[in-house]
């Protein structure tokens, strides 16, 4: 394959409404806001990626996301789309964080060589064809009777797994929901639960102690993230195991933190990690360590999500997925992709490239950036 030249990029902010709030502990999301990457190369082929700036947790804001985005694509012009490592060094050397923009570019770049090659990307990445993905479903922070009405409901829609958002105080009222929500769901369908970094410590534990008994496979960021020392001390002493999310953005995060003995599991997002390069690379820290992950996102649509598949298939210490932010949205936008299965199973076919594309109509309602 010869030189693939970038000869123009285009960025494009998108909007979604939810079909409801998702709310967690740091306050409810209307709207997908993500932005999306095009990369086209002298010979016309394209590759797209796709990015959802979390403010509360990025600190990337849509807006702040096309600026930074436009810088980095000026970058890209003219450089070797074969080359994607590079690539990657060479934006992350230009500017400091900023992962979940970069996300989208290392997206649309994996998207572009796999197609090039005529692989579908789990291919690519040396992924297993029959490895079995259910998805979860998850039940924002909402009153006790609201977040039981809505276990009720993905139960009868057949979800093998929910995943339970709190982090809300004082604690009690937690332990009072999970307690609830078992009640009325039965202890069958395991959970996860998620706090969103909205305890401190001793309302983890309190939280973690009281519903130890509630079939909960793990807990997602009970403490705010910077705080490694009480994550470490929540290690030893919670019954539940810890899952670090927004403590852990890249590699060197999730080095430090494993290192540390402040997480038992990690939680992989192609935005946190800047990409698919490094969120390989966190992997496989991982399974050095003979740790666990769980693949999830912000509010991706089916395009960004379904390249998150294609990741996770090469991956066999990737065990729990939460791939349900396509289910939140009001419309769908893209063609193709993965697919839900009725009991939540997951499946991509072998469509070269993530094998999902944007509608163009939905896309020419946004105004497109063009850098070349
Ligand atoms: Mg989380």
């Amino acid at each position: 394959m010869s030189k693939l030249t970038i000869e123009r990029i285009e960025i494009i902010p998108i909007q979604i409404k939810l079909t409801e709030p998702f709310v967690i502990s740091k306050g409810p999301l209307t709207h997908a806001n993500n932005t999306v990457v095009k990369i086209y190369t002298n010979d016309g082929l394209f590759g797209t990626g796709e990015c959802c700036p979390y403010r509360t947790i990025h600190g990337e804001t849509q807006h702040g996301s096309v600026a930074a985005g436009k810088d980095l694509a000026q970058l890209l012009i003219g450089e070797d789309a074969r080359e994607i490592r590079k690539i990657v060094s060479k934006i992350d050397k230009a500017l400091a964080g900023n992962a979940s923009i970069k996300g989208a570019f290392d997206m649309a770049l994996y998207d572009l060589n796999s197609k090039a090659v005529g692989l579908p990307l789990f291919r690519y990445l040396n992924g297993d064809a029959d490895k079995e993905i259910y998805t979860d479903m998850t039940v924002s922070l909402l009153s006790k009777e609201k977040m039981v009405e809505k276990a009720l409901k993905y139960k009868a829609d057949g979800f093998p797994f929910l995943k339970i958002k709190l982090g809300d105080r004082p604690a009690q009222k937690d332990i009072d929901r999970i307690h609830a929500i078992r009640k009325a769901i039965g202890n069958e369908i395991p959970m996860w639960i998620d706090a969103n970094q909205g305890w401190n410590y001793l309302e983890a534990i309190r939280v973690l102690e009281g519903i130890a008994d509630c079939n909960i496979y793990h807990c997602e960021a009970p403490v705010p993230a910077g705080n490694i020392i009480d994550r470490r001390r929540l290690v030893d002493a919670s019954p539940i195991p810890i899952m670090g999310d927004e403590s852990v953005f890249d590699h060197f995060d999730a080095y430090r933190n494993l290192a540390e003995g402040a997480i038992d599991l990690i939680n992989i997002k192609l935005g946190k990690a800047g990409g698919i390069t490094h969120a390989m690379k966190i992997a496989a820290i991982a399974q050095g360590a003979g740790v666990y992950c769980q693949v999830g996102s912000f509010s991706e649509t089916k395009l960004g999500i379904t390249a998150l598949v294609h990741f996770s298939m090469a991956w066999d210490n990737i065990i729990y997925y939460d791939l349900d932010s396509p289910l939140m949205q009001s419309e769908d936008p893209v063609h193709g992709g993965m697919v839900y299965h009725k009991d939540w199973k997951v499946t991509v076919d072998e469509t070269p490239g993530i094998g999902a594309e944007f509608d163009l109509a939905f896309l020419k309602r946004f105004e497109t950036y063009t850098i070349k």
